[in-house]
């Protein structure tokens, strides 16, 4: 978290103070809590505490510059053209940074006398959620700038506005309490913008994630005047046409403060936010916090991508689709009609492969253009992002016209396909004339236009070329004048064009006939080099004709960026729509591939998955070589009881948490608009999902595993609807027996009496299992097991029924725990189960386990466990190489005879 931090060394006027350390002190003074990267020539330098941040971070040479107050003062440096890399670990360590740099050029500072320094500036501010450059954006993930407004009275208590400012897309949402936490969750924004007062109120009602403790920016109060936001968003909006007042209070001062804070980030430079839109959480399938972790949807629980639901069916080709493919599956709808809207576009997709393959093929080659344009917008795009622009513009319109032709499109894809075809072709084509293939990065050094697009240019151009043609003549005309074979007309920064000659030869040419034409420059150990006034005329028009022709390309750019700018909204619905074709094309090409159905979703209370499967479990088991086995699961119910709920028993490892997990993911994967693994699917809109696994430590963070699954719980109890999915893994078993099973017990008839929402609960409390009895709309189901030779073999099969019994023992014996603890353990256990019986089948559950302390009752075990074994101690006295093959036999009847004494 960064605070405005006081800056090093008082910037007071210092007898001592060099003009540049007084003008370091004022730009750092202005710039708190940045490290601040100061333009010297080819670097950027680092001073005092500053450069011991970054040296430390980045590994790089703490060195010395002059003294400050009788102190040496600290300094390092980065050079220009690697800086892009520094900064990318600075930011990702937490850092932020403000780039400053010379802003005029040194000959101007000269002419103000020898003494005077160049004049510098901040020209930008870098945080994480400001960046625009490729190489510091992650690709496939937006990146969001988020800042939060908390109004103390009115309908909502919060406003989150969020912007990703490499593409311009802003949100804002108001949001209470409760749902503040899982907005941030899924939102996840690298930087979140704050006061003091909002942070310490999250803090104290827990309401912030975790993840997001590193990601804050702490600003003034002032920043979210609601007052002053309407101006500036009135102006921010005035292009897009967004109306300020239509926001309430508290998102006005969140739009505000984001707005302020990504202009400030900007230094001046326009920044292209597109106009907000109202996140209304009601459309949404609301997913909480923990049920995001658990159902790992974008990471998994032990961090990164890999084993998370995304990781297992993105298969966009784009970036950007990547991007909205996250995007859609953090925040499935609620909606019945969108959503079968969108299934509607994978279902025509799906349906034609080789339509879907083109596509795929043809979307692979667009550029990322939401990207570009923003860079072209912030004055920081290049040559390469104009190319991007018109490369995709192309793609655009080959996609739109494919998708025309395939005809007879359902409602998405014809307006993907009309956005598409309305490209801008005119600018693909001005483009595409305009800029050379392969283009540098930076427009700054010209070389980007394409022979024969602007014929001024060309001319120049020809000049240079030309007259770099006359230089050789010129040399071999010299040559032949002087006779000095090894004459070489060369070039360098500091000289510019010069003759040179072996150091031999230099005599002849300072003396008669030559010296009227040469003019002495330099004396080296080797050579002597010279200058003529024929080649100095020639050396001014090569310059100049490379100056006028930068200068033309200059205006090239300039008119291009202009052009880009002036269709800015039809590009940016060109790069929407880009996207969505391909996570239409991904999800069709995911339903193809993997043999995925299009679910019935509408706005019953049905969940009946016919054979359904796990979307990431499924390809691990097949990669191991296993099949999947497929389950059904219908836990429909009517508006007048609610939703069934069924109890899932059976042995560890047997497929409890898989079953669970994969009917939750089938629910989202409906309603982000995907085919589910299933032969069958009938789903009403789920409100809210809800998953929790009991027994997860949160000891980080400061709750003890029961603490954690008791408010986990309570939030589902409180917060659950006839309409939600709830998920319950072993809940209740972070504590006594007693208390767990009593607590899952009242849990379970809340959810059926109360709630009314489709339940699948999955416990080790075979008590529960009687409910069935009393509770209509409770169903036992258990995982199928095979006893083999005293193993147990899972058949990952749920079949109706509770399981007899649970098999801990055997699973016990698959792990190795030792026999002679297993021995003892069957033994307890018999003594249980008697009592058991002898307790009477119709006693409540918990009477039979009334008198568990019995251990303390029981003999000790029947035979001391043996530490070693007879067997294993005889193998270890004798060594093969040693023996006869007599002795060997004989030894194989000694193994035999105490294995027979043991028995
Ligand atoms: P439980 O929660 O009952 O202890 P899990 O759901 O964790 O069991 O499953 C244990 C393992 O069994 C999984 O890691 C998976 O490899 C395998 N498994 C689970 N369900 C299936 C299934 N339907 N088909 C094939 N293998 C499965
Ligand atoms: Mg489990």
């Amino acid at each position: 978290m960064y605070e405005a931090r006081i800056a090093p060394p008082s910037p007071e006027p210092q007898p001592s103070l060099t003009p540049m350390m007084a003008q370091y002190f004022e730009i750092k003074a202005a710039n708190p809590g940045y490290l601040l990267f100061y333009r010297m020539g080819d670097f950027y330098e680092l001073f005092f505490e500053d450069a011991e941040i970054a040296s430390a971070a980045l590994g790089i040479v703490l060195t010395k510059r002059g003294k400050h107050l009788g102190q040496d003062i600290a300094m390092c440096g980065v050079p220009i053209h690697a800086a892009q890399d520094y900064l990318k670990k600075l930011i990702s360590l937490g850092h932020r940074v403000a780039v400053c740099e010379q802003v005029e050029d040194p000959a101007e500072a000269r002419k103000r006398g020898s003494k005077s320094v160049v004049k510098r500036d901040v020209v930008r501010l870098v945080t994480a959620g400001t960046l625009t450059e490729d190489d510091l954006l992650p690709a496939r993930g937006a990146n969001f700038l988020a800042s939060l407004a908390m109004v103390r009275h009115g309908e909502a208590d919060f406003a989150l506005a969020w912007a990703d400012v490499s593409t311009g897309e802003t949100h804002v949402s108001d949001l209470s309490p409760e749902t503040l936490g899982d907005e941030l969750a899924r939102i996840g924004p690298a930087e979140l913008v704050l006061t003091e007062t909002t942070r310490a109120v999250l803090v104290e009602r827990h309401l912030l994630p975790p993840a997001l403790a590193s990601t804050l920016s702490l600003v003034p109060a002032e920043s979210f005047d609601s007052e002053a936001a309407t101006g500036l968003l009135r102006e921010a909006l005035a292009g897009e046409g967004g109306d300020p007042t239509a926001f309430s209070r508290a998102a006005r001062a969140a739009l505000g403060a984001l707005f302020a804070y990504v202009r400030e980030s900007q230094k001046g430079v326009a920044v292209a936010l597109r106009a907000p839109t109202s996140e209304n959480t009601g459309r949404l399938m609301a997913i909480d916090q923990a049920t995001r972790a658990s159902l790992e949807l974008l990471e998994s629980q032990r961090g990164g991508e890999k084993g998370s639901l995304r990781h297992a069916i993105d298969l966009t080709v784009t970036a950007a689709g990547g991007r909205l493919f996250a995007q859609r599956l953090a925040a499935p709808l609620a909606d019945a009609a969108a959503i079968n809207s969108r299934l509607d576009a994978v279902e025509r997709l799906a349906g034609d492969t080789m339509l879907t393959g083109r596509l795929r093929a043809e979307l692979k080659a667009a550029p990322d253009l939401a990207r570009a344009l923003t860079r072209i917008a912030l004055e920081r795009g290049g040559p390469r992002d104009l190319a991007a622009i018109g490369t995709a513009v192309t793609a655009a319109l080959a996609l739109g016209q494919r998708l025309t032709e395939a005809g007879d499109l359902p409602q998405d894809l014809k307006e993907i396909a009309a956005t598409l075809s309305g490209a801008p072709q005119s600018l693909a084509s001005e483009l595409s004339l305009a800029i050379d293939d392969d283009p540098p990065l930076i427009a700054r050094d010209g070389g980007f236009t394409r022979k024969g697009y602007d014929a001024d240019l060309d001319a120049e151009r020809a000049l240079g070329s030309e007259t770099r043609g006359v230089v050789a003549a010129l040399q071999a005309r010299l040559i032949a004048e002087t006779d000095v074979k090894s004459l070489k007309i060369k070039h360098n920064g500091v000289l510019g064009y010069f003759v040179e000659v072996p150091a031999g030869h230099g005599g002849k040419l300072l003396e008669e006939p030559h010296r009227a034409t040469f003019i002495h420059r330099q004396t080296l150990a080797s050579a002597m080099r010279f200058t003529t006034t024929e080649l100095a005329e020639l050396e001014g028009r090569i310059a100049r004709a490379h100056e006028a022709a930068i200068e033309i390309e200059g205006r090239i750019f300039a008119r291009l960026c202009a052009e880009v700018l002036a269709r800015t909204g039809a590009l940016r619905a060109l790069a929407d729509a880009l996207a969505e074709l391909d996570v239409a094309t991904a999800l069709a090409h995911l339903a193809a591939t993997r043999g995925y159905t299009r679910p019935q979703v509408d706005t019953s209370l049905a969940f009946d998955i016919e054979a359904g499967r796990h979307p990431v479990v499924e390809p691990m088991v097949a990669e191991a070589g296993q099949s999947f086995v497929a389950n059904d699961c219908d836990l429909s119910g009517d508006e007048a009881g609610g939703g069934a709920l069924w109890l899932v028993t059976g042995p560890n490892m047997g497929g409890k948490s898989t079953f669970l997990r994969q009917n939750a993911l089938i629910a989202i994967l409906a309603q982000m608009g995907s085919f589910v693994p299933a032969t069958r699917a009938h789903i009403g809109v789920v409100d809210r999902v809800f998953s929790r696994v009991g027994a997860s430590d949160d000891i980080a963070h400061g709750r003890s595993t029961f603490m954690v699954e008791m408010v986990e719980t309570a939030a589902i109890l409180n917060r659950a609807t006839r309409r939600s999915l709830v998920i319950l893994d072993e809940i209740g078993r972070g504590t006594a027996t007693f208390d767990g099973l009593s607590i899952a017990w009242a849990t379970l008839e809340c959810l059926h009496e109360t709630t009314g929402c489709r339940t699948l609960f999955a416990t080790h409390f075979h008590e529960l299992t009687s409910l069935q009895k009393t509770l209509s709309r409770v169903a036992n189901v258990t995982m199928k097991v095979r006893e083999w030779e005293g193993d147990v073999v899972f058949l990952h099969e749920v079949v109706r029924g509770a399981a007899d019994r649970s098999y801990g023992i055997q699973v016990a014996r698959l792990a190795g725990l030792p026999e002679p603890v297993l021995n003892r353990a069957r033994h307890v256990l018999t003594l249980l189960e008697q009592r058991a019986a002898g307790a009477g089948s119709s006693a409540m559950p918990g009477a039979v386990l009334d008198d568990l302390p019995l251990f303390a009752h029981q003999p000790p075990p029947e035979k001391a466990m043996p530490r070693t074994d007879p067997v294993h101690d005889l193998l270890d006295t004798i060594r093969p190489d040693d023996i006869t093959p007599k002795d060997a036999i004989e030894f194989l009847y000694e193994l035999k005879t105490i294995r027979d004494a043991a028995r």
